[in-house]
């Protein structure tokens, strides 16, 4: 895509996260839900369709317009940002990359259309950082599989209208099976109360005996983790674009608001030690932004069949690791460094910047944590290095 229609879309997702976003968040956040009309709004704007190809009724965005999207929504409200990541990150892009035609052709158009929002259910109560100890289990049963199990922080799943599911398949295989939740055992349990991003409905999800055809596996029914693990790629380009946009909104809040508020006779913003805390915020989101955008080029470059490293720490898993690792530590930092400007009205519910720091920690912990992100460059760093 071209740099200027790029950012002419950029303009378009901030002037949207500025006057629908941005001014409801707060009451969303005590809510713990989003109105309906949001997603109407999204839907209107193409941004539930910005991974699906044209052909199927889509924006076929490239990653690099998807994150600076992804960036201004966050900056508008992380909860959002995060619903409109799941939905076309991990969900549309599987179903893109291994779907069969008909998979495709009867639930592509429908995501891009907003007629079904798509949740990820991999996580389990016992299986977090490990999906390869999944206990859900899915056993043929005549033409189809039932499925029994549990699965937890499924988010968008208080609304999703379909759901990539992963359950063991046998002998330690794991399979991706397209569920909706209107299938008999499937039953969508209590709504988590979470420490930030509360109003993107993350909900855990029991199943029990849930009966889906043969025709809900996508691809290989043996190669669910495999495709798990690149969906996941995806998902962490779009968590480390949310943590610049929190990031970017809380150094923009800290800055406004040392400029209005004055001590010792001045602005504080005058003080040498505020002005350091800026400096270093504009520092870091710059970091995690260029790194947020060389991800996106990998990712890119793969979904074009463009011959390049796939391992290692120029392949995709390093590359997308590094920027969700970069940006969310940025956001973070950037905005508990907010909160300390603000002073005591920065440890208030009616300012803004305590949500950001709420936000900001889920950017550590959803789609693999810190820990995992390092123990995952550390990994491809080793194999560089010769590690089988
Ligand atoms: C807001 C939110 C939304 C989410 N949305 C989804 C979703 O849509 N779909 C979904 O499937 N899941 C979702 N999750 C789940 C999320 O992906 C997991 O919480 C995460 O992967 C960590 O798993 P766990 O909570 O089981 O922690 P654990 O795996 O139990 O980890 C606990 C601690 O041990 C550390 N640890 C674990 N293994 C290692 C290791 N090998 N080396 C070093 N440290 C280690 C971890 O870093 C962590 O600090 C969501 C979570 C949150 C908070």
């Amino acid at each position: 895509m071209a740099t200027s229609e790029r950012l002419d879309i950029q303009a378009m997702a901030r002037d949207f996260a500025a006057s629908e976003l941005r001014p409801r968040a707060s009451e969303w956040d005590a809510r713990r839900a989003l109105d309906d009309d949001v997603f109407a709004k999204l839907v209107e704007l193409g941004f539930l369709g910005m991974l699906v190809p044209e052909e199927f009724g889509g924006l076929g965005f490239d990653f690099a317009t998807y994150v600076a999207v992804l960036e201004e929504l966050a900056w508008g409200d992380a909860a959002v940002a995060l619903s409109v990541a799941i939905h076309n990150g991990p969900v549309a892009t599987l179903l893109v990359r291994h779907g069969s035609e008909e998979q495709k052709r009867r639930w592509l158009p429908k995501l891009a259309a907003g007629e079904v929002l798509g949740a990820f259910a991999l996580s389990e109560p016992g299986a977090g950082s490990d999906p390869a100890g999944l206990s859900t289990k899915a056993r043929r049963d005549g033409a189809g599989w039932r499925i029994d199990g549990e699965k937890r922080w499924v988010t968008n799943g208080a609304r999703a209208g379909l759901v990539v599911l992963f359950a063991g398949t046998g002998e330690g295989a794991v399979g991706a099976f397209l569920v909706t939740p209107d299938a008999e055992g499937y039953r969508v349990g209590k709504r988590e109360q979470t420490l930030g991003l509360r109003a993107s409905g993350t909900v855990s999800v029991e199943l029990q005996g849930v009966a889906v055809g043969g025709d809900a596996v996508v691809g290989d029914e043996r190669e669910g983790l495999h495709y798990a693990m690149e969906a996941l790629d995806v998902g962490r380009v779009g968590t480390a674009a949310l943590a610049v946009g929190i990031g970017r909104a809380a150094m923009e809040h800290a800055a406004t608001y040392a400029l209005g508020r004055e001590q010792f006779g001045q602005p504080i913003a005058r003080f040498g030690a505020i002005q350091e805390k800026l400096a270093r915020m504009a520092e870091r989101l710059a970091a995690g932004r260029a790194l947020t955008l060389d991800a996106a080029a990998a990712l890119g470059a793969a979904t074009r069949g463009e011959k390049q490293a796939r391992t290692g720490l120029d392949g995709v898993t390093a590359r997308a690791a590094i920027a969700m690792l970069s940006a969310s530590d940025a956001a973070t930092a950037s905005a508990d460094e907010a909160v300390q400007v603000f002073g005591g009205y920065g440890y208030m519910r009616h300012y803004p910047v305590e949500k950001l720091l709420r936000d900001a920690k889920g950017t550590e912990i959803y789609g693999g944590t810190s820990e995992i992100m390092r123990h995952v460059i550390a990994r491809e760093l080793l194999r560089d290095m010769g590690d089988a």
